[in-house]
């Protein structure tokens, strides 16, 4: 089964975004908490109040923007993606420019040392929150360091910490990295299970020869059907076809030929019944069914006469032999009724189609 990663962005971007919200809260309140120990913010009001008022604004905006993007999804999903990312992206930009700000100050070693073990914490939770896009994680952890570490180094200050800076960075992105291929993997492996589960469910419905239903998807819609009908007192059809003298075929021409036959009927039985509340099967081995509702029974038959006729027409050859049959057809009509259920009227259609056949094959009856 191919599997392309393209398939996944909606829902690798969904998950990014669950994993921000709660990013913005604890932004917002490390900033606070750095700030006001030991009065920082009053001793530094110039730096203090831009940087607040910047990561608030930004938080804000992200928030705004996530309210909006679910009223205009999927319109402006790609937009609304965009926009996500920068938010990220700036956020991680600001508190980076903080960051470095507070690193070159002299004089404020509390407040410095409680800057860097908060953002060393933010660094490592976002970067490992925007694990599924490798590209967001190294960029959040790029933006928070990266203005710190070039600041330091151009005034040269506390070279051990620039490098334990530094080592931290690079393990971040060895660590994302990694983190990236087994979410993919895991990702992966998720899709090509629920696919593989819908691919089973869909053969355990369908008839392999033929392409139509089967008796078990057929009788699980005919009680579906039953019960709306019931509901909505309207009537509900059913006309059992079987092929006459189909052993014949099988005996005279091989088993690949009467293949080859049942697949040419079940063309013509798709193609008459093909409204959508139509539903068509293959019943049993020469035994076809069409489920047809809310028609009356004249139409109804018409319907199963024109299979009929078809088929009479229908010249088939099989490695150069003809194979030519006629196929019978037994109609049953109701307006279920609570005290009965749907096997009734497969039992009526079939006491139609067994007539049908005792009358001498090649036609069709409904019951009456
Ligand atoms: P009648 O007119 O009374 O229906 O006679 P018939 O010969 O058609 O009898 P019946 O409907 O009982 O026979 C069905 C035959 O269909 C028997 C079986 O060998 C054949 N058959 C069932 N499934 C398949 C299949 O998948 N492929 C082929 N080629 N034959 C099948
Ligand atoms: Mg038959």
């Amino acid at each position: 089964m191919e599997f392309k990663k393209y398939q996944l962005y909606p829902r690798v971007i969904n998950d990014l975004k669950q994993r921000s919200t709660i990013s913005i809260v604890f932004f917002l309140t490390t900033a606070c908490l750095v700030l006001v120990t030991d009065n920082y913010n009053l001793r530094h009001p110039e730096f203090s109040n831009p940087f607040l008022i910047s990561l608030s604004g930004i938080c804000l905006l992200r928030l705004l923007h996530m309210t909006l993007a679910q009223r205009t999804q999927p319109k402006f999903e790609r937009f609304n993606n965009l926009i996500f990312i920068l938010g990220v992206a700036v956020t991680a930009m600001i508190w980076g420019i903080g960051f470095a700000k507070f690193m070159i100050q002299d004089g404020e070693l509390s407040a410095t040392l409680l800057m860097t073990m908060c953002t060393i914490g933010l660094c490592a939770g976002g970067a490992v929150a925007f694990i599924p896009d490798l590209r967001l994680s190294i960029s959040f952890s790029f933006f928070m360091l990266v203005p710190t570490i070039g600041t330091m180094v151009f005034y040269h200050k506390n070279m051990p910490l620039v490098i334990s800076l530094l080592i931290f960075f690079v393990y971040l992105c060895f660590i994302t990295h990694r983190g990236n291929r087994e979410y993919w993997y895991a990702l992966e492996n998720e899709y090509l299970l629920k696919e593989k589960s819908k691919e089973f469910e869909n053969m355990s419905r369908i008839d392999g020869l033929t392409g139509l239903y089967n008796r078990r998807y057929f009788d699980d819609a005919l009680s579906f059907e039953w019960s709306r009908s019931l509901r909505q007192q309207t009537s509900i059809s059913i006309i059992i076809f079987d092929i006459d003298d189909f052993k014949q075929i099988n005996d005279q021409y091989g088993h690949l030929a009467g293949d080859q036959y049942l697949k040419a009927t079940a063309t013509i039985i798709k193609n008459i019944f093909k409204r959508e509340t139509d539903i068509n099967a293959r019943y049993g081995g020469d035994e076809f069914i069409a489920l047809i509702a809310n028609k009356p029974l004249e139409n109804v038959l018409m319907m199963a006469e024109k299979v009929r006729s078809m088929i009479a027409a229908l010249h088939l050859e099989y490695e150069g032999q003809p194979l030519q049959a006629t196929i019978s057809a037994g109609a049953a009509i109701c307006v279920p009724d609570k005290r009965d259920k749907p096997q009734s009227l497969i039992l009526k259609a079939d006491k139609a189609l067994y007539q049908s056949k005792a009358s001498g094959r090649n036609k069709v009856i409904g019951d009456t």
